[in-house]
């Protein structure tokens, strides 16, 4: 089955042709600048070379209709038609309280994400209009809604709850939902097979660390505890994002600064971060690192910041599932950052685990990275949400 995999954002398109029955990656592609000036649409079949092309991109719709006509090019393509496309797996970042698990789009899935639009206001808008261009354009194929924050829903209220009213629980749904979730549950289930065990008899804490980073607790197979909150700025230190902190900074610097809430928003979003903390070296990590190796102590500072609040974070979920078995690094920074991951595995030697420098030496592959005979195995698993969102939506296409 050939599995379409869109991830829309107000902007941008991001795309991906999977079969899954081979689980092949047919061609990948990107939308940029859609609704402003000099949009650009980069298209990379398989085995081949990316073709860019700078093209106005006014609306969503144009730009699946150029992702349609790239795939069935007849020199480029990969495909000869549209009716080679059996179905459409669509990212929604915010399924609420609704959807614990992915779904068929039909009339009344679009409505129940649009009630729940006002928790991610950004992302649940985009991701609709990127279903409604692709309904437009492919009436007859079944798409499927895939959620960042379902695999979350297992939590328990003790985890999900916040010390506020409850009140507001109960009139907005004022609660942790945690995105990222196709990568944890992804990442949870592969290394489980790593490791050729059973993933119900496993506690493990996923760090996906990324731009933007999370951490889960999953025992058993489900989401117990994760680091993001309602939004996805709750928890870790990122890339731009603040992370956790004092609720009351905000009105202190809103009053010294004289910013707006929505002003603040954007600084703890946009300006915070490693990108912040370093005092504006670079949001990205190889940036810092060679900052870092340059004598920049800010960029020190804000990678040794990192590291401490990952490790805290993890021992946090080491109590809430009484013990861990694995503890695996994802995304970005986790699959690639070497220094990144030994200075945050330096805290956890009280839980009777050290990382090997050896085996840690690597990029982007499946593999352990702990001395051999640790009683937690730690790895680092390559996560693949796309190859996730197909695998789900050929599932419910069947
Ligand atoms: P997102 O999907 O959230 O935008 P990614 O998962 O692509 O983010 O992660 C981006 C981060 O990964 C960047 O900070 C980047 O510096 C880091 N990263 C990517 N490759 C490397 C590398 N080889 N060494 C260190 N950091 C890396």
């Amino acid at each position: 089955m050939n599995v379409l995999v869109i991830n829309c954002g107000s902007s941008s398109l991001k795309y991906q042709l999977i079969n899954t029955d081979t689980e092949e990656v047919l061609a990948k592609g990107l939308c940029e600048r859609i609704g402003i000036d000099g949009g650009m649409h980069t298209y990379q079949p398989k085995g081949a070379d990316k073709i860019k092309t700078n093209v106005d991109i006014p609306d969503h719709t144009k730009a699946v209709s150029l992702v349609i006509g790239a795939l069935t090019d007849p020199e480029g393509g990969v495909i000869k038609s549209l009716s080679e496309i059996d179905a459409v797996g669509h990212r929604i970042v915010h399924g609420g309280e609704k959807f614990s698990k992915s779904v068929r789009i039909d009339d009344e899935v679009m409505k129940a994400i649009e009630e729940v639009s006002d928790l991610a206001p950004l992302h649940n808008p985009a991701n609709l209009t990127g279903v409604r261009s692709c309904k437009e354009l492919m009436p007859d194929v079944p798409m499927v809604a895939v959620f960042d924050t379902a695999f979350h829903q297992t939590m328990p209220p003790k985890a999900y709850l916040y010390g506020i009213p409850y009140e507001y629980y109960k009139k907005y749904k004022v609660r942790r939902y945690g995105f990222h979730g196709t990568s944890h549950e992804y990442v949870a289930n592969r290394t489980a097979q790593f490791l050729g065990k059973d993933i119900k008899d496993m506690k493990i804490i996923v760090c996906h660390l990324g731009n933007g980073a999370s951490i889960s607790a999953v025992k058993n197979g489900k989401c117990v505890d994760t680091s993001m909150g309602m939004t996805p700025l709750e928890g870790l230190i990122m890339g731009t994002r603040s992370g956790d902190l004092d609720p009351a900074i905000l009105e202190y610097i809103a009053g010294k600064e004289n910013l707006s809430i929505s002003e603040m928003l954007t600084v703890l979003n946009k300006k915070s971060g490693v990108l912040g903390l370093s005092d504006g070296v670079s949001s990205d990590f190889r940036d810092l690192a060679e900052a870092a190796g340059l004598g920049n102590a800010q960029a020190t500072t804000a990678l040794e910041t990192y590291a401490y609040h990952v490790a805290k974070y993890i021992g946090s979920y080491v109590a809430a599932m009484n013990g861990v078995d694995a503890i695996t690094f994802t995304a970005g920074v986790g699959e690639n950052n070497i220094s990144a991951r030994e200075e945050i595995c330096s805290y956890l030697t009280y839980l009777g685990t050290q990382v090997d420098p050896e085996k840690n030496n690597v990029r982007g592959e499946e593999t352990i990275i702990s001395k051999d005979g640790s009683k937690v195995t730690i790895l680092v698993i390559p996560t693949d949400e796309e190859m996730s969102i197909a695998r789900q939506t050929a599932v419910l296409c069947r």
